[in-house]
């Protein structure tokens, strides 16, 4: 067998062996043989995710087509105690979809039909391997709104989605991918299927077990169909983008809109000069950004054309009293898209321009967001290092982008790196915040669970991971310290 790098072997999953031609054989009974690949060169893109998690290569990788095959791959891993991971399209941002024990990888890329916009019931029904950008547009088609947006949107997967419960900019307004899921369909870890709720907007019957799978990154179970509730589409949006001296001021700026003129937009985003400068600079992009410290992009949207015209108007007003220069303004949605290619790029414009980056996900209470952004700008200067904070200041969630330069020794960064994330977590904690608010703990971010969750806590986890799956099938390595 190839030594693969990874963690150590558990006594649970001793170093697999290489899979047995029986076991492959009988996968490939299941599944139709050329979507049980075994092939080394083709297993590459299956070993890693978007994040800086070390890389690891699956035994055999399956492209099923329907829960019932997913249900005869499960049965037989657990007969011969073989680790399943589930992916959707790898772009997860804390190593989730990283086989950590080898095994099998199960890809739902090819389960990418969406089976139903049902317009009466203002509901659609998908399998989980559609990407997030193509569900939306589907809805879109009819006037329908599915407004859970991560920046990935245009690459990754709804099961993705659902298994981290994603958020995107629109948190704010709309909240993330667990508010709308109304029914799911999964194969559990001793290969029966569940097929719970459905399209009921309430459903108050027995414990809620949507809740259960949303968020639990393919450790309880793989998501083979998922029904979402919808809105109404909105007809017209307006997207402000405001340079403020600081971000207290944009901070300012949310809490006014909601409180006194009772607004709620749908984007409350923040980008410091250095991040948007650096996305214009990579996509060759001429907005007309101002010299502000801290941008600020709002966007608005709603059914009446003068409404939205007259909000977005009480938004550049409050700006400007609070000491913000003049807004770019995006009315159509050329100038919005340009505008939204930019936001969106933020993450890989600094990949692109950092040898390496380690992104951190934080959440805080609103309020605590100016004082965050002051902390993080102790620690760069303490520290010495690149920060690069962005994010949703609607929600409270700020993404912490530790940078190295090529200056920077390797080695050394990273040892840095660990001290900044400890120092960052404590202090998040301690305004009572949480280490990740979308992408997840994953592998990567295992070893802060003690700081977020008190021992009972991770207690109560991990014993419905036991009742849910008692071998420990399911992506083991993911989530808690000691699996
Ligand atoms: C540039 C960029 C921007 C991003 N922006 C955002 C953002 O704004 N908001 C946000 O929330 N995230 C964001 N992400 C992170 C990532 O896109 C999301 O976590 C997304 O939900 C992952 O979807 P995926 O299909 O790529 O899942 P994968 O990476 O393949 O898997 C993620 C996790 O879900 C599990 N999983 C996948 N499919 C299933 C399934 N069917 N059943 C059970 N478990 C499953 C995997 O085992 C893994 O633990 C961003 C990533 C990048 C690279």
């Amino acid at each position: 067998m190839v030594k693969k790098p990874g963690p150590e072997p558990t006594d649970l999953f001793p170093p697999l062996a290489g899979l047995s031609p029986g076991f492959i054989s009988r996968l490939k009974e299941l599944c139709a043989p050329d979507r049980v690949i075994t092939d080394p060169e083709k297993l590459i893109d299956y070993g890693h995710d978007e994040s800086p998690e070390t890389p690891h290569l699956p035994d055999v990788l399956i492209k099923p087509l329907n829960a019932e095959e997913i249900a005869g791959i499960i049965k037989l891993a657990r007969e011969e105690m073989v680790p399943v991971t589930p992916r959707g399209l790898g772009t997860g941002l804390a190593g989730g979809a990283v086989p950590s024990y080898g095994g099998i990888v199960i890809s739902t890329e090819l389960m990418n039909r969406i089976i139903q916009v049902d317009t009466e019931n203002l509901m659609v029904r998908t399998q989980p391997g559609v990407i997030t950008a193509h569900l939306q547009n589907a809805c879109q088609e009819h006037h329908l709104y599915y407004p859970v947006d991560p920046a990935s949107l245009e690459e990754c997967s709804i099961g993705g989605n659902v298994a981290t419960n994603a958020g995107g900019a629109r948190a704010f307004k709309y909240g993330v991918t667990g508010d709308y899921v109304t029914g799911i369909q999964a194969v559990l870890a001793d290969g029966s299927i569940i097929n719970y709720g459905g399209k009921l907007r309430k459903n108050a019957t027995g414990y809620d077990l949507n809740h259960i799978l949303i968020g639990s990154e393919g450790t309880l179970g793989i998501i083979t169909e998922t029904t979402f509730r919808l809105v109404p589409y909105p007809r017209y949006q307006i997207d402000l983008l405001i340079p403020f001296h600081s971000l207290a001021q944009g901070v300012e700026l949310v809490l006014g809109l909601t409180r006194e003129k009772r607004l709620v937009p749908a984007v409350v985003e923040f980008i410091e000069q250095k991040g948007i400068a650096a996305c214009c600079q990579v996509l060759n992009e001429t907005l007309p950004i101002g010299d502000g410290a801290v941008h600020v992009l709002v966007e608005l949207e709603g059914q009446d054309q003068e409404e939205v015209l007259d909000d977005a108007i009480a938004v550049a007003r409050l700006g400007q009293e609070l000491g913000a220069s003049e807004p770019v303004i995006a009315d159509n949605p050329a100038s919005q898209a340009r505008l939204w290619k930019t936001r969106r790029s933020i993450a890989k414009t600094l990949k692109q321009l950092y040898p390496q980056v380690i992104a951190e996900d934080i959440v805080v209470p609103l309020a605590f967001i100016p004082e965050t952004v002051q902390f993080l700008s102790e620690l760069e200067k303490r520290f010495n290092v690149v920060i690069v904070p962005f994010g949703h200041i609607g929600d409270g969630n700020i993404h912490v982008d530790l940078c190295r330069t090529t200056a920077t020794e390797k080695e050394k960064w990273e040892k840095t790196a660990v001290r900044v994330v400890d120092e960052l977590i404590d202090f998040v904690v301690r305004v009572g915040g949480q280490i990740t608010a979308e992408h997840g703990i994953g592998s990567l971010k295992r070893r802060l669970l003690k700081k977020g969750l008190t021992e009972n806590e991770i207690a109560l986890m991990a014993k419905i991971k036991k009742a849910l799956d008692p071998d420990s099938i399911l992506n083991p390595g993911k989530i808690f310290p000691e699996m």
